[in-house]
């Protein structure tokens, strides 16, 4: 028997979660069994913990859309007993059960093997949010990142601060975006030299162009605030967008891409090839400090999530939540 933290779904269709013992039979079918030991709080886990599941797609249901650990035991030949593996995407913790438990079993072609350098803390210190913000820079590499700025959106969230410390450690200039002032001093220790007041950006304006600012954007807020974005981006520039904690919606014009020539790349985390995981996992071990990282980290245990789902979807979690599931 180990420590889950099960959702489940009454007939009324009301959710709760709460710490359950489960046995190992009761695990989906899977190649590898992994003795989690770290998994994090991402904005998707508050959505699947907090009322109505979210995403969730089936009940009983254990949460946690990533989790880093060690394998247990293994049908595949590209995993053994003892290895150190990181899970992120593939639907886990929505349509197959995830990393809140102290075990969990998946297909092996979802796992990527540890990179040498990285702890399994460390590991899950980035996460699916962290992993995503790795992503995010390399699409604006791949896109020619200009001179000016890197903007950040959300730049104190789980997405914005891998993303400032990995472009700072890269040597852009970073600004970044928040809507807690109180977060300046957090987000210049970890290499930001610019602080946007969000209020600034979400004001809405008549003009589709404004002066050209930034040489490339991390977006983990989209709606309003993109929009306004897309049209400071400098000629050629691209915005990676990554999230929409500020809103689905996009209320832009065409006048960025017809008259600058702005790239808007989406970020898709979920799904990346094997090898695309393999080189984000060993970019992040080259590019992202470790010292940041650790001061990103806020810890939490299996019981403390509920209280943590409804932070991250208010918008109040600074930087990374990392989970002991054996705490
Ligand atoms: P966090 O909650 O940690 O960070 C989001 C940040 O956005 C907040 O901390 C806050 O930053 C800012 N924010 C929140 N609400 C608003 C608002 N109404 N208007 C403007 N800014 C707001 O979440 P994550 O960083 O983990 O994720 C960010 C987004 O990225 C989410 O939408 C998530 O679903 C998405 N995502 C997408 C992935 C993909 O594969 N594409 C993978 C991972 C995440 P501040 O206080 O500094 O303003």
């Amino acid at each position: 028997m180990f420590n889950a933290l099960l959702v489940n779904k009454d007939d009324e269709g009301k959710t709760s979660a709460s710490v359950t013992e489960i046995s190992e039979d009761m695990l989906p079918d899977g190649d590898v069994t992994v003795a989690v030991e770290y998994s994090t709080v991402n904005y998707k886990d508050g959505l699947c913990i907090g009322p109505g599941g979210g995403l969730v797609r089936n009940y009983p249901h254990v949460p946690g859309i990533d989790f880093a650990g060690t394998v247990e035991t293994s049908s595949d030949d590209r995993y053994k007993p003892g290895d150190k593996v990181v899970l992120t995407g593939w639907r886990v913790g929505e349509a197959h059960w995830g990393g809140y438990a102290q075990k969990a079993r998946v297909k092996a072609d979802w796992l990527v093997p540890l990179p040498d350098g990285l702890e399994t803390r460390q590991a899950m210190a980035v996460g699916t949010a962290g992993f995503t913000a790795m992503l995010a820079v390399m699409a604006l590499e791949d896109h020619g990142i200009k001179d000016g700025p890197v903007l950040v959106t959300g730049a104190a969230g789980g997405v914005g601060s891998v993303a400032t410390a990995i472009l700072a450690k890269l040597g852009y200039e970073v600004a970044g975006v928040t809507g807690r002032p109180d977060t300046a001093d957090y987000l210049k220790s970890l290499g930001a030299t610019q602080i946007v007041a969000r209020e600034d950006l979400n004001e809405t304006t008549k003009r589709p162009l404004e002066a050209e600012t930034w040489g490339g954007c991390v977006d983990a807020v989209g709606g309003e605030m993109l929009a306004r974005v897309l049209g400071q981006m400098k000629y050629g520039a691209s915005v990676s967008a990554v999230g929409l904690a500020g809103g689905a919606g996009l209320p832009a014009t065409v006048m960025p891409f017809l008259l600058r020539g702005v790239n808007l790349l989406g970020i898709d985390s979920v799904m990346q090839p094997y090898d695309n995981r393999l080189r984000a996992w060993e970019r992040i071990v080259t590019d992202l400090p470790m010292d940041k990282l650790e001061a990103m980290i806020q810890p939490a245990t299996l019981s403390d999530l509920p209280g943590l789902g409804k932070d991250i979807l208010k918008g109040q979690v600074k930087g990374r939540v990392v989970v002991d599931v054996n705490a």
